[in-house]
């Protein structure tokens, strides 16, 4: 036979118990009849509950009376032919009676015992199981209803009694022999002690009534019917990306609910356990979902992990001192102190020297703790053996669950570093010597975001999920959206990394969203949004909320954003930027940018900063982590000069070639900030501090490639003039050059440490003779590429390129 368990939403309202009933359909088909175990009406505990709690304080409890009342009333309304609607209300009502007597006893004596407390809460489950029996009376033959009081006896340990295993199988038995061909419907979470008062099993304990069932009679299975797809790698509400289980041991499913999955009790699996019962759950709202088993020998499973699972409101204690170091029996003596007094330790950790212990216990026993702790060691904390006890509050638990982890090495190493790159702070943590677990106490404000990340790192399989904050809507920003947009399967596919836009800025807007901005409607998006731009603003929004994976993408050429680079990665967040501002300001700040990003395991990737989408920064990084060192560095870094020189030649005159190249869209709007060779230096700047040196902009020498007239131009117009004029000067270069056969090139130079950008004429034998259009070209001449250097070549400039290069950058930083 089965035991099969339907949860609070399950009974919750006419349309989930319609399904129950065609679930039990399937089952009482069957020759032996199954055993029905049932939660109160979802939400009903808790009012309940919190009626009790009003009316020891005084205060009226009737509204919510009557919506329990309603509630009821309704479904039997819906469920239950007229003429079997009377004995059912009556029935009911005499229970709210007796409800209501119980409340007005508590509201007159201002007093809440537990005892009185379960007695409260038991009607939750008495109504629920009286109300889903005379449905189904409608349906089947031989319904019993059976109040669990009467079964299953437990101490008087009200709120969490335990059970007296021996006598509550002896009596379900009996009671199951005798109704043989009845389906019992049994009240869940209750139970009664040798006086015959009511007890419960503690929250959500009709999951264990169902595996105390199925125990005493050596079911089949025990059906645990509830409202999402099985156990699952997390909770669902935390973690989107969370998957169902196939399969767990019970060990597993018992740390994982141990440590906040609630979709099952953990003590239910014990009974199970013992007598090797599989526990399937499944879903009420999916009746077709196969279910998540929780059995003895499960198949050997690839997952690193089976889940993650969290509690997310707990405080811990933390006792230090001299006194505890090799005192045998002081942990003893603390621990059986907390448990005298049912304050739950839900976590320990010591220290190995002794010299501390730090344990994890509910908000609400934090200060009962601490009154315990004080007078128990009073004489410890008055010789100073012991300090004071430090108390930290709105933390959280995350714990990874497997028993996988226990023949894999860098478990570990993985949460952590998933922890660390997201700056999540780790206060302590926790191995249990089983290995199946390892707990970690943080933040609960970062508890979100912890569960997440570490979900992505864990389930490799699944699409790791980057958070894009970016700055800048122009040409490289837009076409990134549309390169991201039309690349979003690809990278799914491939890279297993879906990049969600969670914030948008340019010089007038900023808009947010962290399920991701729809990039076909961004810019309609952007122009809607409540919040005008502000840059501070934006990066506190980026920070307040907290997503992990998070990376913050500058695609401005404005010195505005670098200000707070530092504060960003602070918050352990990555920067990709194509602004070169940054990197070729100061060497000081070059160099805080590089070590904070490294000092918060962040990434700071720049690509773009050099020769746009070309693979120029990343081939000298990869050059200097190999252990290589690089002797020379020759390189033509700007289209606009490029295009310049290659088409100055033959009849050309110069000022017709530099107007061209403007009218071509080339250069800058003043042709000179290319020409003066400002944007090349910065560059070769960035490219020599990439290569190990600190220099400055000062150390740089450049050689103008205009006359002084040219330079001090007063206007655009003013500086074509002066081009006219000084056509002489031009034109004699060039002369001389085609007259020795070679090339006009404006080439930077690093060597001994030394950067130089110069206008050469170079023959057919050099690497930049045959350079054409406006490309850009890098030479490095190291230690291993030495008799022919390493050549990178190819258009360093546009937009296209640019937002590929920038768009490269975050494929990697997915990688890390
Ligand atoms: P019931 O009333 O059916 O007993 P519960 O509310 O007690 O249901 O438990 C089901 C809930 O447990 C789910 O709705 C889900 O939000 C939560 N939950 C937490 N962790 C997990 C997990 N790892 N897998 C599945 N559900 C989980
Ligand atoms: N109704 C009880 C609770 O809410 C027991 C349960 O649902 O399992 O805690
Ligand atoms: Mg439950």
């Amino acid at each position: 036979m089965k035991v099969l368990k339907f949860g609070g939403t399950s009974v919750g309202s006419a349309a989930s118990i319609q399904t129950l009933l065609n679930i039990l359909k399937g089952e009482v088909k069957n020759e032996v009849k199954p055993v029905v175990v049932l939660s109160a009406m979802g939400g009903v505990t808790n009012l309940l509950a919190s009626m009790a709690e009003d009316a020891a304080n005084g205060k009226e409890f009737t509204a919510q009376l009557a919506e329990l009342e309603r509630r009821h009333f309704e479904v039997v309304k819906t469920l239950l032919d007229v003429q079997n609607q009377n004995p059912a209300f009556t029935r009911l009502k005499i229970h709210f009676n007796q409800l209501e007597e119980l409340l007005q006893g508590v509201l007159t004596l201002r007093e809440l015992t537990p005892k009185t407390r379960d007695q409260v809460l038991s009607f939750g489950e008495r109504c629920s199981t009286i109300m889903v029996s005379k449905i189904a009376a409608q349906h089947f033959t031989d319904v019993l209803y059976v109040d669990a009081a009467d079964v299953i006896k437990t101490d008087s340990a009200f709120g969490n009694a335990k059970v007296n295993t021996e006598l509550t199988e002896l009596l379900i038995k009996t009671l199951h022999q005798e109704n043989k061909d009845k389906i019992l419907f049994v009240t869940g979470f209750i139970a009664g002690n040798d006086a015959g008062q009511t007890t419960t099993l503690g929250r959500g304990g009709s999951d264990y009534t169902a595996a105390i069932f199925g125990a005493a009679l050596n079911a089949k299975e025990i059906q645990i019917w509830t409202d999402v797809n099985g156990m699952m790698t997390a909770d669902p509400r935390m973690v989107k990306k969370a998957f169902s289980l196939t399969e767990l041991t019970y060990t597993e499913a018992m740390e994982l609910s141990y440590f906040g999955a609630k979709v099952i009790y953990p003590p239910t699996m014990i009974p199970a356990f013992l007598k090797k019962i599989p526990i399937v759950i499944k879903n009420t709202f999916e009746p077709e979902f196969e279910g998540t088993v929780i059995r003895h020998d499960c198949k050997a499973s690839s997952l690193p992990i089976k889940g993650i699972s969290s509690i997310n409101n707990i405080s811990i204690l933390n006792l230090e001192g001299s006194g505890m170091v090799g005192k045998s029996g002081f942990s003893g003596r603390l621990f059986s102190l907390l448990a005298r007094e049912q304050i739950n330790i839900i976590l320990i950790t010591q220290s190995s020297s002794e010299h501390s212990i730090t344990f994890a216990v509910q908000p609400q026993d934090t200060e009962k703790a601490k009154q315990l702790i004080e007078q128990e060691f009073e004489l410890e904390l008055l010789a100073k053996k012991l300090e004071h006890l430090v108390i930290e509050k709105n933390l959280a638990i995350l714990a990874v669950v497997g028993e996988n982890m226990k023949q894999t090495p860098g478990m570990s190493g993985k949460l952590f570093h998933a922890l660390g790159r997201n700056g999540v702070n780790v206060r302590a943590i926790a191995q249990g010597s089983s290995e199946y677990n390892i707990s970690v106490i943080i933040s609960a404000q970062d508890l979100s975001k912890a569960l997440n990340a570490v979900h992505d790192a864990f389930f490799v399989q699944l699409t790791k999920t980057l958070h894009a904050f970016c700055l800048g809507t122009g040409n490289i920003g837009k076409t990134l959206f549309a390169q991201l947009n039309a690349h979003t399967d690809y990278l799914k596919d491939n890279n297993g990394i879906q990049v969600k836009v969670a914030g948008i800025s340019n010089t007038r807007k900023m808009t947010f969203n962290s399920d991701g901005i729809s990039l076909d409607t961004w810019q309609t998006d952007i122009e809607a949004s409540p919040y005008t731009a502000d840059l501070k603003e934006f990066i506190e929004k980026m920070k307040a909320m907290n997503l992990p994976n998070c990376v913050f993408i500058d695609n401005t050429a404005s010195p505005k954003p670098i200000e707070f680079y530092e504060d960003v990665f602070k918050a352990n967040i990555s920067v990709i930027t194509c602004n070169k501002i940054g990197n070729s300001g100061s060497y000081a700040q070059y160099r805080t940018f590089k070590d904070t990003a490294r000092r918060h395991g962040v990434d700071f990737f720049y690509e773009t900063n050099v020769g746009a989408g070309l693979p120029i920064i990343n081939t000298l990084k990869n050059l200097m982590n190999s252990g290589d060192r690089v002797q020379r560095i020759e390189a033509i870094l700007s289209g606009t000069i490029s295009f310049i020189f290659n088409n100055f030649k033959g009849d050309a005159n110069f000022h017709d070639v530099v107007k061209e190249a403007q009218e071509k869209g080339y250069t800058e709007p003043d042709p000179r900030d290319d020409l003066s060779g400002k944007d090349f230096m910065r560059k070769m700047l960035i490219l020599a501090r990439d290569a190990g040196y600190a220099m400055e902009e000062a150390d740089v020498e450049i050689e103008s490639v205009l006359p002084k007239a040219s330079l001090e131009a007063k206007s655009v117009d003013d500086f074509y003039a002066t081009l006219k004029t000084e056509d002489a000067h031009f034109a004699k270069l060039k002369d001389q050059a085609e007259k020795d056969g070679k090339v006009l090139r404006y080439i930077g130079k690093l060597e001994n440490g030394k950067v130089t950008i110069t206008l050469q004429m170079v023959d057919e034998n050099h690497p930049f003779y045959m350079l054409s259009g406006s490309d850009n070209i890098i030479s490095f001449t190291t230690d291993r590429y030495k008799e022919r250097p390493l050549v990178v070549k190819g258009p360093g400039a546009g937009a296209e390129v640019t937002a590929a290069g920038v768009f490269a950058d975050l494929i990697n930083l997915g990688a890390n």
